[in-house]
């Protein structure tokens, strides 16, 4: 079976016939074959999303009736929980449990966004009482969402969300190491009745299909998660359209731990910050900065806990950390083992395949203690289960350990002073900042990085205001003064 395109309602092969091969990340056999898009696959799509923008009912129907379609998808998404957890297990390598728990946010990122576009008001400013000037949000058109291959579903549906509340109709291009769980989303969408040509799949490769996104003029906004070398390629091709971006990119985030914190409590954040979800996660805690005062103890502490995190095959639910996307990935996270250590970083935990997994894309999870900001392990992204663990002295040294790289996504602090809590917090340059709390998201709050992180913010309105143009009415309510040249 191919797993192929979704275009107008309809499952359609390439039209050059073309296809990929996916791979099991647990065995690295190639288990599932993808049609491969390009320009004229993606043009198709693109033509059924402006059809059905132009004279479709989507972009006009009431928000409430756009909702209940939203509630319907997060409801077929959720008879299927089990299914979808289950392939994206298979396809991403993520252990079971979280794969679990990042479906359930699928369906709640529908949900959501339905409330958020039946309770959502447009601005009215009046002018004393001659004028009234209101704002109309106006869906901007064909959206083009392009995801990475880490929690594919759930962060397609970021995207697909907002874009359909806001009434936009959409092309997606999945990335090619994960593309089996967007393989649901037509069956979905059919099952929710959304009409046909509002929702589009293309699979394809990033420089063929994903970059004709990019380049196509009928797409006037691109969303993309991905990394921050790509984003800079993506921009570079949008500029020719002035499109409108929405980059949410790599990150190198510090936990910032004072001797006065909670330690027990920050160990436990610190542990699921970098371990979970593989370490494949773009906020992850993957440069500790920890006190003087407290080093050496919580280094030795962290190194313990991450020798017990459970290192299985993805669909064991005892699994905590599954195998990695594909052995490419594996062979450049395990080459940063290899720099980490001749760099004269000191390798605290971990560090090489777990000798009961001797195939597949297993690490285990791995503590570099030591780490001073020259290293490459300290300023680039690993995108794996390894963390860096750098000592500081004083809170201006931690502000400038946290700062010193290029990215700026998330920060965790953690510390009892209250004052100290809120000078680091306004100090880090980082999008987002966690006090004394692992990373828990709400769905409103503004999601997004600065330098090389990203651009723009996603979240509640934010992601309305991404998807949509504000068109602004200027209505004299009395006759204005006869305007003179004089007063302009
Ligand atoms: P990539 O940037 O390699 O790919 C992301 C997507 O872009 C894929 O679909 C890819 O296709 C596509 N793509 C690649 N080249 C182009 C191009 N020239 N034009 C258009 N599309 C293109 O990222 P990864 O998939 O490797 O994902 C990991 C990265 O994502 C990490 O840096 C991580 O930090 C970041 N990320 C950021 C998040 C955030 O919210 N800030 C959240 C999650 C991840 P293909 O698959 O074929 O390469």
């Amino acid at each position: 079976m191919i797993l192929e395109h979704y275009i107008d309602g309809a499952h359609v092969p390439s039209i050059s016939g073309d296809t990929f091969t996916s791979l099991e990340p647990a065995t690295n056999r190639p288990y599932l074959t993808v049609s491969a898009g390009h320009a004229e696959d993606v043009a198709a799509a693109v033509a059924a999303a402006r059809k059905a923008f132009g004279d479709g009912p989507w972009p006009r129907m009431p928000a409430g009736e756009r909702a209940a379609t939203l509630r319907a998808i997060a409801a077929a998404i959720e008879t299927r929980d089990e299914r979808l957890a289950a392939l994206e297990c298979r396809d991403t390598g993520l252990p079971i449990t979280q794969a679990r728990g990042q479906a359930r946010r699928a369906a709640q990122n529908f949900r959501f966004f339905a409330d958020v576009i039946t309770t959502l008001g447009e601005d009215v400013y009046r002018v004393g009482s001659a004028q009234l000037n209101y704002v109309l949000r106006k869906p901007v058109g064909v959206a083009g969402l392009i995801t990475p291959w880490n929690t594919p579903f759930m962060l397609a549906t970021w995207k697909l969300a907002p874009a359909l509340a806001a009434g936009c109709p959409v092309v997606l291009k999945p990335a090619e190491w994960s593309p089996l769980s967007a393989g649901l989303l037509p069956e979905i969408m059919e099952e929710a009745g959304l009409p046909p040509g509002v929702f589009n799949l293309v699979h394809g490769i990033g420089e063929d299909a994903g970059a004709a996104l990019v380049e196509h003029p009928d797409v006037p906004v691109i969303s993309f998660t991905g990394e921050s070398a790509t984003g800079r390629v993506i921009m570079r091709a949008a500029a020719g359209h002035l499109k409108t971006l929405s980059m949410e990119l790599g990150g190198k985030s510090p936990l910032i731990v004072f001797d006065d914190a909670d330690l027990e409590r920050a160990l436990d954040a610190a542990v699921f910050g970098v371990f979970s979800l593989n370490g494949e996660r773009c906020t992850a805690s993957s440069r500790v900065l920890a006190h003087a005062p407290i080093y050496a103890e919580f280094t030795a502490r962290l190194a313990e806990r991450a020798a017990q995190v459970r290192v299985g095959v993805p669909d064991d639910p005892a699994t905590e950390l599954g195998a990695l996307i594909h052995p490419d990935h594996h062979a450049q996270v395990s080459e940063y083992v290899r720099i980490g250590v001749a760099e004269g970083a000191r390798l605290a935990a971990g560090g090489a395949r777990p000798p009961h997994l001797p195939e597949g894309n297993y690490l285990s999870a791995t503590v570099f203690a030591d780490v001073t900001p020259d290293m490459r392990v300290f300023q680039e992204e690993i995108f794996g289960p390894v963390v860096c663990v750098t000592p500081f002295g004083s809170e201006s040294e931690a502000v400038e350990l946290a700062n010193a790289t290029r990215y700026g996504l998330a920060a965790y602090v953690w510390t009892s002073d209250l004052r100290r809590a809120h000078r680091m917090a306004q100090a880090v340059e980082s999008g987002m900042v966690w006090v004394n709390s692992q990373n828990v998201r709400d769905l409103r709050t503004p999601f997004g990085g600065v330098k090389a992180s990203g651009l723009g913010r996603e979240g509640g309105r934010h992601s309305i205001d991404v998807y949509t143009a504000a068109h602004i009415v200027h209505l004299a309510t009395e006759d204005l003064p006869v305007p003179r040249f004089g007063t302009a």
